[in-house]
């Protein structure tokens, strides 16, 4: 594994507001440290730089793996994967009422809710005691 700058990590960590750019975890609450995730896999020629890294919980970062594509649960199509440098999270992704899952509103969200696993049971878990703290779900969506 390339080692990355502290300046480069510092800079992915503050765009991403210190949350996982896929599950929206807060690294604050995490017992290991997050990931720079290569959104497009350096297997497929993915770039290191910022605009193809994503801030990632390890979580997401293991079952992202080297995959841009995954099934549409509903259509069954192969769509890519959410894109945390091209796509909006609130386009593409939902917080349910009590705000402790992730709804797929799209293809791309719908997949990416599955392949990535996002409503994990200890994320689901972290999600109710971070409500009761007030700290979730983040404002920004
Ligand atoms: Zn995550």
């Amino acid at each position: 594994m390339a080692r990355q700058k502290k300046s480069e990590r510092e800079y992915v960590f503050r765009r991403a507001q210190g949350r996982c750019e896929f599950c929206r975890s807060p690294a604050a609450f995490a017992h290991q440290s997050f990931s720079l995730e290569h959104i497009r896999p350096r297997s497929r020629q993915g770039k290191e730089s910022p605009a193809n890294l994503a801030l990632s919980c390890q979580g997401c970062n293991n079952h992202k793996y080297n995959r841009t594509k995954a099934r549409d649960p509903v259509s069954n199509e192969e769509v890519r994967l959410f894109h945390p440098r091209r796509d909006r999270w609130a386009f593409h992704l939902a917080w349910t009422d009590d705000a402790t899952q992730i709804l797929g509103l799209t293809a791309i969200g719908r997949a990416t809710v599955e392949a990535l696993q996002l409503n994990r049971v200890a994320l689901v878990n972290l999600r109710r005691v971070l409500v009761e703290a007030g700290e979730h779900p983040p404002s920004e969506g």
